[in-house]
């Protein structure tokens, strides 16, 4: 099946930002969702919107970081929708700061949402995408991954090792399945700064005011992956605002 029409995707973080903007932009395709994210407030605001504009979406609480609730997550593709086309890894926290501030329960959080939680992805996926004998992993890791900046180096490692983990699973997917990773440059999200240590907070949100892309262009590089004919593998879009250095 090639194109985004009838395709069966599910997106984590689809909550706000990247992950809402990538299903919003799926939905006006004709993509069946399966929508993850821990706010259900938020969450069902999204299936709603796209269910009220004539699109297809449900909506299941996940945390990445669990194992189970991944398999949940795909379980109600399946059961929905009767297969599983696209897992679209997108969930992360943006809580840098400087080691000095040991700020551990962010670093496990990173840790467990971006590595932990992309392997629970894959762990859930990966089986029925083999079963089908077809499926694609889209992961989305950051411009970090490329880049080490002051004071993200527990959130650069985490991404980087999402360009690793990505790069090893398709080259042990084989024919049948399609593994990309985007990595977006600075987006204009609720995320950025979020949670991060006021000092870093204040600098990440001014340069998201000042250069900052919307998150629709991180949804269209999402679907440029998916809508690939059978046969195309895209590996790696890096996409970026021009004015970020
Ligand atoms: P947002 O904060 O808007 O979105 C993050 C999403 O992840 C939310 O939907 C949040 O939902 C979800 N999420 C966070 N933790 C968990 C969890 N443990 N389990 C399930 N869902 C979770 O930020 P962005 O849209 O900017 O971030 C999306 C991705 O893009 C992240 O991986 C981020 O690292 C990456 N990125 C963002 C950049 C930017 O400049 N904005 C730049 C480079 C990469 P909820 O809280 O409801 O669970």
């Amino acid at each position: 099946m090639s194109g985004i029409k009838g395709k069966v995707i599910a997106v984590t973080g689809a909550s706000s930002g990247i992950g809402e903007a990538t299903a919003t932009h799926l939905a006006a395709q004709g993509a069946r969702l399966v929508l993850g994210a821990r706010r259900e407030d938020r969450l069902t605001e999204v299936v709603d919107r796209i269910t009220a504009q004539g699109g297809s979406a449900v909506g299941v609480i996940v945390d990445v970081r669990c194992r189970e609730d991944l398999k949940r997550l795909t379980d109600a593709a399946v059961d929905r929708f009767g297969r599983l086309d696209v897992l679209v890894s997108n969930a992360g926290t943006m809580a840098v700061s400087p080691f000095d501030e040991l700020r551990q329960d962010d670093w496990d959080a990173m840790v467990a949402t971006h590595v932990t939680g992309l392997l629970n992805g894959i762990g859930a996926a990966l089986p029925v995408f083999r079963r089908q004998r077809s499926g694609q992993f889209v992961n989305v890791a950051s411009t970090a991954a490329y880049v080490v900046k002051s004071p993200l180096a527990v959130y650069a490692a985490t991404k980087t090792a999402v360009k690793v983990l990505t790069e090893g699973l398709r080259q042990e997917a084989g024919p049948d399945l399609r593994v990309s990773l985007i990595s977006p440059g600075y987006t204009n999200t609720e995320g950025v700064g979020k949670g991060a240590s006021p000092e870093a907070a204040a600098a990440m949100v001014g340069l998201r005011d000042e250069i900052a892309m919307p998150p629709s262009a991180i949804a269209s590089a999402i679907g440029y992956a998916i809508a690939q004919p059978e046969g195309i593998d895209v590996g790696e879009i890096v996409v970026r605002p021009t004015a970020q250095g």
